[in-house]
């Protein structure tokens, strides 16, 4: 497989030098239109919150007026999801998420990364001793964390919701558990279908591999069950937005790098994906990384214009078989960030979840605002994280739904702590395991 070549490369991106983000900056009519739609600013009312606020803050770091370590240009800087919400309601159309990680990568530059994040993002750079870590993360999980059976999910245990509670991690919070398998261990590199028609590779990233495999599984089973054969191999990296969102830029560049050369070595001609945060990194991401690299730049293109969220693959590079199992459920669909404003994908998961026989689907208003967790937002920022996962919680009560639907697992993460915190401890699942689950009952019934 060859690359286009590219020609004309810009020497450096807005990830290396900040003041490329001026003519973004420039853009910005202090309209104010922002507020409407920032989640963050949606509960704490505080102007700093606001997209135009941190213009202003940017524009002052690169005129000199303000030092980007100051500790209130800071809190400013790092108090926002990177949600692209403000990008939506934006008639001028600023570019704001290329400000905050211009702004972010600046940071970094000048002072380095603080000592957990820098070892943190360092292991991810040799995928086989972060995949020891996870391990022995998940062996020891036990310790610190009680198993709740019923929610499929971990709550901290005391003493340690008394330390980590100021982090969020009280005794009432819920949590995925880490899988002491991880999937890309439990399936082989190619699983093949009965009359194969096409063979794609899956991006499972970190979040489907080691907290949610099964719905890696189900991912995989419904493209076998359409006579697609996947290729899922090992060595594949974390997609690299977690470190995109703290400004470690030469880390994301050697994960995208990593990420490329392992996909291409498949041969496959379709790249999917079941994470709107992993999607949004082969589409958008990794394309503006690596845009002054000659040799990457020009294969992040190539691989940008292959990579479908299995949602858009399912509906519209083939024509998925349409179940037969039938689920009888109320279900209701959260819009994921960077699948939606990333990735544009919205009609498709909810043509999926309409296609299930006895699903009857109910819209939860505004299921496209941000559910709060941003990545690790939730983390440095729980209580504000949480304080918009209520109003989530809330919306998703109101539709009467028994599941929310999600295509991206960080979401799903949320969601599950925020449902049974304030909701109605609603089932959370990716919608490719309802469909999965509607072929299996299918098969089942056909015995
Ligand atoms: S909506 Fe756009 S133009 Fe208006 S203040 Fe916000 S960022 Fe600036
Ligand atoms: S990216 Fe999201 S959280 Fe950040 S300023 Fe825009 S709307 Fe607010």
């Amino acid at each position: 497989m060859t690359a286009a070549t590219k020609t004309n490369l810009p020497a450096k991106t807005y990830h290396d030098d900040l003041a490329i983000v001026r003519q973004e900056l420039d853009k910005c009519m202090k309209c104010g239109n922002c507020m409407a739609v920032c989640p963050v600013y949606g509960v704490d009312k505080v102007e700093s919150s606001v997209t135009r606020s941190k213009i202003a803050v940017a524009d002052a770091v690169l005129t000199g007026d303000l030092e980007l370590d100051d500790p209130q240009v800071y809190q400013m800087i790092f108090n926002c999801l990177v949600c692209k919400s403000c990008m939506t309601n934006c008639p001028t159309k600023v570019n704001f998420d290329r400000i905050i990680l211009a702004l972010r990568a600046a940071l970094v530059r000048k002072n380095g990364l603080p000592w957990l994040k820098k070892m943190i993002f360092s292991t991810l750079k040799h995928p086989k001793l972060f995949d020891a870590g996870m391990k022995i993360g998940a062996a020891m999980q036990g310790i610190a964390f009680r198993s709740n059976k019923n929610q499929k999910s971990i709550s901290p245990r005391s003493p340690f919701a008394y330390v980590g509670g100021g982090f969020g991690f009280d005794s009432e919070r819920q949590m995925p558990e880490l899988t002491i398998t991880p999937l890309r261990e439990r399936v082989p590199e190619v699983v093949t279908a009965k009359k194969p028609v096409l063979k794609v590779s899956f991006f499972t990233g970190d979040s489907l591999n080691y907290f949610y495999p099964e719905a890696g599984q189900d991912l995989i089973d419904v493209l076998t069950a359409n006579n697609i054969e996947v290729h899922i191999p090992r060595e594949q990296s974390c997609c690299g937005v977690p470190v995109l969102v703290h400004g470690d830029i030469d880390t994301v560049r050697t994960l995208a790098k990593n990420n490329i050369d392992v996909i291409e070595k498949t041969g496959c001609d379709y790249l999917i994906t079941g994470c709107g945060s992993c999607g949004g990194a082969w589409t958008h991401d990794y394309v503006e990384i690596l845009a002054s690299d000659p040799v990457y730049g020009p294969k992040a293109t190539f691989w940008a214009e292959r990579t479908y969220d299995i949602s858009t693959f399912l509906t519209k590079v083939i024509t998925f078989r349409k179940p037969e199992g039938v689920l009888d459920s109320v279900v209701t669909y959260h819009d994921s960030c960077h699948l939606k404003k990333s990735m544009k994908v919205f009609a498709e998961p909810r043509e999926i979840i309409k296609s299930i026989p006895g699903v009857t689907f109910k819209e939860m208003s505004a299921p496209d605002t941000c559910c709060g967790s941003g990545g690790s937002y939730v983390v440095s920022h729980y209580e504000t994280a949480s304080s918009i996962g209520r109003k989530k919680a809330e919306d998703i009560d109101k539709t009467g739904a028994d599941t929310v639907s999600v295509g991206c697992p960080a979401c799903m993460m949320q969601l599950l702590d925020n449902v049974n915190r304030f909701g109605k401890a609603q089932k959370t699942s990716h919608y490719i395991s309802l469909l999965a689950e509607s072929y299996r009952r299918e098969k089942a019934s056909a015995k």
